[in-house]
């Protein structure tokens, strides 16, 4: 691949960084023209006693044209689902409709204040009632609170409900079963809210090992956490006998449900078993994430669960009113005010815009992109649960490593030369060297072909050029970094050189 391409072929654009802002420009540059003074001018240090800095604050001096340069380059580097295919295993970043980022702006919804007495916010408090209810008809579960603000938060609100309930049964529990594939946030969750994780390994072929559940449940054990279609990409069968499991023990059975993508219009977590479930509106309902929020992730209970949700839920009166309402026994309120509300509006959009058979059918062709890359892909890599698998699959690069040398974080460094956001790697850690890959269902057919063709093309790279791979990436504006010194000692702020 030689190295001044305009464009990878995966479609990010390659520039290099420049100088920060406060680097450009010079004394005399500037983009403010302000008015002729019309007021008697005044001496700031002396109307203000004699408190004004003593030196020249140190701000950019820059033309409206070099800030436009500055900060469409930095625009420019910056990539996203946008500017190319980015197969992140388990986010979900599947295009997001700019039809929802309409309907999001519109004066109605964005400048509302949340303290706006309710008969003046109708429209907003029905467009949140009707999200509730579609998300308890897309998930099985009636009992919907649109609060949490991730899927993380909505993990630990359902922990809250569920230790609610045990408690006012007079049964508080201690501990909380998840298995070994589980997200990060699963046992984080678990731990926040003062339960203790017990882990349970999965079975050989990646998904729950029903014995070693049932040996792991007892009466102290107050949830069951499982992600379903899970973290390898596959639908537990045995879904019915292991809720019924947990059941059997008085605990609750949670789903983390980051993963409903692959089954939206399929199947319900709630006739799962499920008592309770979070969404990931801005992974599977489409909102630009990645840069670190804002998301939301509402939960679905049963209506025996309901009474515990946070305050408020939005409720209908029979006399067509919508009203904030709180549930009888509420944990109270675990975010400010209804949420991210422009989140909630760009869910909405995206469920109106496709309906019922629309959603199903993100699922069919998720479920389809998925099983087309794993099957490009499953004899130059490894793929330890060879089956159909749902919206995401795991490869493993272990016998690449075995043969050649090359880590898995090698090949995902290659990739960013071809253009490709890398798949989410060393996740989940039952497979060695994992490759877990989303590809969603808005890629076309040919990006699916690029990426497979650039990963099987690295493949071989690792037999003949190892090397090539041990230094990548070549093309990126800055080089492999030293990950684990970035997160330990970041460097957050810009310091002027030294004159
Ligand atoms: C993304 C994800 C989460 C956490 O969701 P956030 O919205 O990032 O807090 C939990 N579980 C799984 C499986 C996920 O992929």
């Amino acid at each position: 691949m030689t190295e001044q391409l305009a464009h990878t072929p995966g479609g990010a654009p390659n520039r290099g960084p420049r100088e920060a802002i406060y680097e450009l420009g010079g004394a005399e540059s500037t983009c403010v023209l302000p008015p002729e003074l019309d007021v008697p001018e005044v001496v700031l240090d002396e109307a203000l006693g004699g408190v004004a800095r003593t030196r020249a604050l140190s701000l950019p001096h820059v033309t409206e044209l070099e800030i436009m340069r500055h900060y469409s380059h930095l625009a420019d580097m910056n990539f996203g689902v946008d500017s190319g295919f980015y197969p992140l295993g388990s986010c979900t970043m599947k295009y997001n409709p700019r039809v929802n980022e309409d309907a999001c702006r519109l004066e109605g919804f964005s400048g509302v204040h949340p303290l706006q007495s309710t008969e003046t916010v109708q429209g907003a408090l029905e467009l949140m009632y009707r999200l509730q209810e579609a998300l308890a008809e897309i998930s099985g579960l009636p009992g919907v609170t649109l609060q949490p603000a991730a899927g993380a938060h909505g993990e630990l609100t359902a922990l809250m409900c569920f230790r609610a309930a045990h408690t006012a049964s007079g049964d508080p529990r201690k501990k909380v079963v998840i298995p070994d594939t589980a997200h990060g946030t699963n046992p984080a969750s678990v731990t926040m809210c003062g339960y203790d994780t017990v882990t349970i390994p999965s079975g050989p072929d990646g998904l729950v090992d029903l014995a070693a559940l049932k040996a792991a449940l007892d009466t102290d054990t107050a949830a069951f956490m499982l992600t379903n279609p899970n973290t390898v990409g596959l639908f537990d069968p045995q879904i019915l006998e292991i809720t019924e499991a947990v059941h059997a023990v008085g605990a609750y059975a949670y789903c983390d449900g980051a993963n409903m993508n692959a089954i939206l219009g399929k199947t319900r977590p709630g006739d799962m078993g499920f008592d309770a479930l979070h969404i990931n509106l801005h992974k599977t309902f489409s909102t630009p994430h990645g840069g670190g929020g804002p998301g939301a992730g509402p939960v679905c209970v049963t209506p025996e669960l309901a009474e515990y949700l946070p305050s408020p839920i939005v409720a209908l009166l029979d006399d067509g009113t919508f009203v904030p309402h709180d549930p009888s026994r509420t944990i109270g309120r675990v975010r400010s005010f209804f949420g991210n509300f422009g989140v909630l509006v760009r869910a909405y959009t995206y469920v109106r815009a496709l309906g019922g058979e629309g959603l199903t059918e993100v699922a069919e062709q998720a479920v389809l992109s998925a099983n087309y890359l794993k099957e490009r892909l499953k004899t130059a890599y490894d793929l330890p649960y060879d089956r159909v698998c749902m919206h995401e699959f795991v490869l493993s690069g272990g016998r690449l490593k075995r043969e050649y040398g090359v880590r898995t974080l090698d090949v995902a460094k290659r990739l960013l030369d071809h253009g490709f956001h890398p798949p989410t790697v060393y996740f989940p850690q039952i497979v060695d060297e994992a490759l877990m890959i989303e590809p969603t269902e808005t890629e076309p057919l040919s990006a699916l072909d690029a990426f497979a063709d650039a990963l099987i093309a690295i493949a071989h790279e690792a037999a003949t050029h190892p090397d090539t791979l041990h230094s990548a990436p070549h093309t990126t504006p800055v080089r492999r970094l030293d990950e684990a010194r970035a997160a330990r000692e970041p460097i957050l702020r810009w310091t002027a050189p030294e004159k």
